[in-house]
């Protein structure tokens, strides 16, 4: 018998331009695991509420993600490619977690006090719970693996005290979902200008996005902080250079990475040579991303169908979890 092969889910908001974060952080991996696991990928449209964006341009941003996603390599007929907003069994199981949900650890996380200095005006409820809603996320295809960027690891944690806590209180039903990255530490790219990361809203000159043209990229990068080089051999490098570095690491060539890395070490280093080369090797990875996404983005026919079949395949697990956890609870009065 074929072995049933592992679940996976991850998602991303429609709340902006798709970033090299969003790529290296989480996208990439999508891509990497298509062939081997049981992949369910979503746009996370509910979430994108928590904001209050304008809802006019939802539908645009959804449909740019989509194209994104499957401009990076993303293949539909492999994975389940679907909307949050199609799967209302996700509501229903972030109804159930809610009550297994306390307001004091919810308070204490860090996006959320984040978003509490960013908003002020809008703490609301949805905002508090988004870790909640993102564990009925994964957990409503009972899923083992989630890719992500570091960003999202006191997420994960949450995930697992959740899914723990219903096994314990209902019984045993869900797997304890890890943040995944092939082994490896979790991944943050950070913004060219040496301050936190980057963002699809905050920091935007200094955040490299898929869909910027060839002459954008070169000016974002050639802006991006640097000083005079180092004075002294084999320094320590300050975290602005090193973030270069971590960029040119995975965009250019291993023999390209080793001789600039050997110029900072022997004090050689130029640094306009350095964004000039980054800034060739981003535009060579991202160009033939941003024509294909362009591509998709137009064909919406394409499009609507993809999400209509995601959505369904979707539904189909999400609704046998349901079925399940409302046994568990003990809701089925007259069976
Ligand atoms: P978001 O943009 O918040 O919807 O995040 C979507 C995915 O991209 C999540 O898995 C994040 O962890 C990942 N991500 C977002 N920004 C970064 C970044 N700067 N570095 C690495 N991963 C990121």
């Amino acid at each position: 018998m074929e072995k049933q092969k592992e679940v996976v889910v991850s998602g991303l908001r429609p709340t902006g331009l798709l970033h090299l974060g969003n790529y290296f952080g989480a996208l990439r991996n999508y891509v990497r695991m298509q062939e081997d696991y049981d992949c369910y990928f979503f746009v996370a449209d509910w979430h994108s509420l928590t904001t209050h964006p304008d809802t006019k341009s939802l539908g645009e941003n959804v449909r740019r993600v989509l194209a994104e996603n499957i401009a990076c390599g993303l293949d539909p007929e492999k994975v389940c490619l679907y909307l949050q907003s199609s799967v209302p069994e996700i509501a229903e199981l972030y109804l159930y977690l809610n009550m297994l949900a306390y307001k004091g650890e919810l308070e204490k996380t860090t996006t959320f006090k984040d978003k509490v200095r960013q908003q002020p005006e809008n703490i609301n409820a949805g905002l508090l719970t988004y870790p909640v809603l993102m564990t009925a996320d994964i957990i409503i295809h009972r899923a083992l693996y989630v890719p992500v960027g570091k960003d999202q690891e006191q997420h994960l944690e949450m995930a697992r005290n959740y899914a723990q806590r219903f096994n314990h209180r209902y019984g045993e039903l869900f797997p304890e979902p890890q943040a995944y990255n092939f082994g490896q530490e979790l991944i943050k790219i950070p913004s060219l200008d040496g301050t936190g990361k980057m963002s699809k809203s905050e920091n935007q000159f200094a955040t490299i996005y898929l869909a910027d043209d060839d002459d954008l990229i070169r000016k974002k990068v050639m802006k991006a902080k640097t000083d005079s080089g180092p004075l002294e051999k084999n320094s320590v490098k300050p975290d602005y250079i090193e973030n270069l570095f971590q960029l040119m690491r995975l965009v250019s060539k291993s023999e390209i990475v080793h001789a600039f890395e050997k110029d900072f070490n022997e004090c050689q280093i130029r640094y306009g040579d350095l964004k000039k080369q980054l800034a060739d090797d981003i535009v060579s990875f991202i160009s033939p991303i941003r024509e294909k996404a362009v591509a998709i983005y137009s064909d919406t026919k394409y499009l609507k169908e993809v999400i209509q079949k995601g959505g369904e395949n979707a539904r189909e697990r999400a609704n046998e979890t349901i079925r399940m956890a409302r046994e568990l609870i003990g809701l089925n009065y007259f069976s």
